[in-house]
């Protein structure tokens, strides 16, 4: 017992051993929240004052998921597949398979992404012949969602104006489909298990009456909708040992709401709440650079943190001329890290955008250095997997539309727009599923659907004995995809990974216990041990059951394709240098971390400016990149930057400015005290040689409202970006680079421009 207890220090102790109520750990980064979690459910489990059906834990990731599991599993041997730890997603995906019926959903319903769902509001805007300027997809997807997470279905909305009526209608026939399809959006997966628990008295006590212990983590990012749900979830006896860092709340653009801390103190009358304030993750430096960053926040429950690791490494950072040099920088620094004995997986590079991440990955690929990339374009969104996987929905869901849109013509057989319109017609004529419509389109068309349709069937009655990867080996075949891929020129690429794709089954099945030789597709469940079983619901809410025993193989892995899987993209074990955004990595820790692109417009991202509160989430998200480093932190801007296609001419974030002079070392010459006024000279450090060279601008003009860097407008050139000023009082000009109408030199006492 005293062994899991032992690395605690008194405060973390405390927290671990509350006596069974609802409890809020409110603690800075790195301060062992994470741990106190996983150790709490190991010392409930130990102490025998539940059982690991009694216990529910929500992570933000499945990998954080994955990790407490092993975490747990070497404190105390648990049956880890049964237990009920994963993300609100993946919960909530669990319940709604168990109570599939009383959900009204069929059994092999299949998960939209965010792509997926897009595609589908699109379809539906362009069957029922709206305008999409008038109705912009992605407004109408914001709009469905955002209802969602604030629990409204469209028949609760109340529309303020035509427009919004016209959103609601849109969303009730958006429900209308989805429900036809058998598909869920990730938002419906929260808000249809809110309502079958809310709805059903039964199932809602039995949970209830199931999970003791509810734990927690990442609380600052819940949004309405999981704060209610957990609120249903949880019984008058149940307790929920919240951990959260308010400093760390960055989600609130998706509807995260920090308030939900205040709320979960009255609504539970939560009597402790605990503070961890000592930090084991990071040297004095970096912790001391963090501390003094966010205490430019003004609303913040308010807490610091200190260490009795000493002060470590200065901070260094680097103003680069351009980005290919930042690029050059961070490959040198990361060469002496490895030649000091790094590991590669111990350093992360982080950027607050994707597209920073091209030119980066590109100076990695060529210097020869591994690495690996969260988020992005991950697997399971590639074209050709997701063409895949459309193929196995429609095999495991036939109804399921959006599927069938992706492939009738792919690879093409022949099947037109007109074919496919005239099919829809039928499809909403008889309420059936295009591929139910199939046999009432006549002529041409018709018969080259039909010939689909026979394709479909056979496969389906082919791959029913076979196991998974066999099934999809045989689908990725079978349906012409690999031959399409082994002709199109580069479709090498493409063809290695429909390849892997296998091999991810083969993986799936062997990480979630599933027998590697069971059908595929059989509805009945195999125990991992491989002989059948047939639960009743009832047994399976009762015991730990593992997803194998809910879902057949397949339904499992396509969920784990909607779901799971985009968190990272390269093989696991491989040391290879960790690329990814700051979003990406809350909750991780690495022994270096380099903070890039610390340009105002980039970090702070310049939408943060039109909202409220932008600012200080952005420097909350700044606060959660230096915490994530233990032992060094790397700073880096360009002064000059290609984004998006188009050149910025940059002056530093001013989170930079924000950080204590003391921690720092400039690695360039330093800086004239504020962001608004980073004059330097050209430094001798890069070797101009190897990339273009650019104007080296950035500086802030004396005694004019002008500043190079900022986006102006004229009247007939159009938006412009200043990259020089001369002259003073009346006499300024501006030199102007006004994209695709070149770079004018301008007398601004003449010249009209406006501030973008
Ligand atoms: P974040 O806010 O970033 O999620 P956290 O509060 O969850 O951070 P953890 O990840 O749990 O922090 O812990 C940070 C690091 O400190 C981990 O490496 C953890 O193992 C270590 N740690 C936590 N508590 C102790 C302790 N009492 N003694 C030694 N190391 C500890
Ligand atoms: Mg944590």
């Amino acid at each position: 017992m005293d062994t899991i207890l032992d690395n605690l220090n008194p405060e973390q102790l405390a927290a671990v051993t509350l006596p069974s109520q609802s409890a809020l750990i409110l603690a800075g980064a790195g301060s062992g929240k994470t741990r106190v979690l996983t150790t709490r459910i190991a010392w409930l489990l130990k102490t025998g004052q539940v059982s690991t059906s009694g216990i529910m834990a929500v992570t933000f990731t499945n990998k954080a998921a994955k990790e407490m599991l092993s975490r747990l599993s070497v404190m105390f041997p648990v049956n880890a597949r049964g237990m009920w730890i994963g993300t609100f997603h993946g919960l909530c995906n669990r319940l709604l398979r168990t109570h599939y019926q009383d959900a009204a959903l069929p059994q092999s319903f299949n998960i939209l992404d965010s792509q997926d769902q897009l595609s589908t509001v699109k379809r539906l805007l362009k069957t029922n012949n709206i305008d999409d300027d008038k109705y912009p997809p992605r407004n109408l997807v914001y709009f469905i969602n955002h209802a969602k997470e604030s629990g409204y279905r469209a028949s609760h909305v109340e529309p303020q104006d035509d427009y919004e009526r016209k959103m609601v209608e849109l969303y009730s026939l958006y429900e209308d489909q989805c429900q036809r399809e058998g598909v869920v959006d990730f938002a419906e997966l929260l808000l249809r298990s809110y309502e079958l628990l809310e709805r059903n008295q039964t199932l809602r006590e039995h949970y209830q009456d199931r999970f003791r212990h509810i734990l927690v983590d990442e609380f600052q990012d819940t949004n309405n909708l999981q704060y209610k749900w957990l609120k249903l979830l949880a019984g008058n006896d149940s307790s929920i040992f919240a951990v959260g860092d308010d400093d760390q709340s960055i989600y609130a653009f998706r509807g995260a709401n920090v308030g939900n801390m205040l709320s979960f103190q009255q609504d539970f009358n939560v009597q402790n709440l605990i503070r961890l304030e000592q930090n084991y993750r990071s040297h004095g430096n970096i912790l001391e650079a963090a501390n003094t960053l966010i205490a430019h926040n003004r609303n913040r429950l308010g807490k610091n943190l200190h260490t009795d690791a000493g002060e470590g490494e200065p901070i260094r950072i680097c103003e680069a001329p351009s980005d290919l040099n930042e690029v050059q920088w961070i490959l040198e620094e990361v060469n002496h890290l490895i030649r000091e004995g790094m590991e590669r997986k111990q350093i992360a590079v982080l950027y607050r955008s994707n597209a920073q991440s091209r030119v980066i990955e590109h100076g990695l690929f060529s210097a020869g250095i591994p690495y690996r990339v969260y988020g992005g374009l991950r697997f399971f969104e590639r074209a050709e997997i997701k063409h895949a996987i459309a193929y196995l929905q429609l095999i495991d869901n036939p109804a399921n539309n959006a599927a069938f849109l992706r492939v009738v013509n792919f690879p093409a057989r022949g099947i037109g727009a007109r074919t496919i319109e005239n099919l829809q017609e039928m499809a909403r004529m008889h309420d059936i599923s295009l591929f139910e419509a199939i046999p009432y389109v006549s002529g041409k068309g018709g018969t080259a659907l039909g010939s689909f349709i026979r394709l479909i069937q056979s496969i389906r009655a082919e791959v029913q004995p076979m196991n998974l990867p066999t099934l999809i080996q045989t689908v990725l075949e079978k349906s012409g995809l690999m031959m399409h891929y082994q002709t199109e020129k580069e479709g090498a690429d493409r063809l290695e990974n429909l390849e892997q794709l296998v091999s991810a089954a083969m993986l799936f099945l062997s990480e979630e216990g599933f027998s590697q030789e069971a059908p595929a597709l059989m509805t009945e469940a195999v125990t991992p041990a491989g002989e059948k079983s047939m639960l009743t619901v009832d047994e399976v809410m009762d015991a730990d059951v593992p997803l194998s025993m809910i879902m057949s193989p397949l339904s499992a892995f396509l969920t784990h394709a909607s779901l799971e899987a985009g968190e990272n993209q390269a093989q696991e074990g491989q040391d290879a240098l960790q690329l990814m955004t700051v979003h990406s990595a809350k909750g991780l820790e690495f022994d270096a971390v380099f903070i890039t692109g610390l340009e105002e417009g980039l970090f702070p991202h310049e939408n943060s400016a039109r909202e409220d509160g932008g600012l200080e989430e952005e420097r909350r998200l700044m606060y959660v990149a230096i915490t994530r480093a233990r032992k060094r932190l790397y700073l880096s801007y360009a002064q000059t930057r290609m984004l998006h296609g188009h050149m910025r001419y940059n002056v530093s974030s001013r989170f930079v400015a924000e950080l204590p002079d003391k921690t720092m070392k400039w690695l360039t010459p330093k800086k004239q005290s504020s962001y608004l006024n980073p004059r330097h000279e050209p430094t001798a450090r890069f070797d101009q040689s190897s990339v273009p060279q650019m104007q080296a601008p950035a500086s802030f003009h004396k005694n004019s409202e002008w500043r190079i860097g900022e986006t102006v407008i004229h009247k007939k050139f159009g938006e412009g970006v200043i990259v020089g000023l001369e002259g003073q009082g009346a006499n300024v000009r501006a030199n102007i680079n006004f994209g695709r109408h070149g770079m004018k030199l301008l007398d601004l006492s003449i010249a009209k421009l406006e501030h973008a």
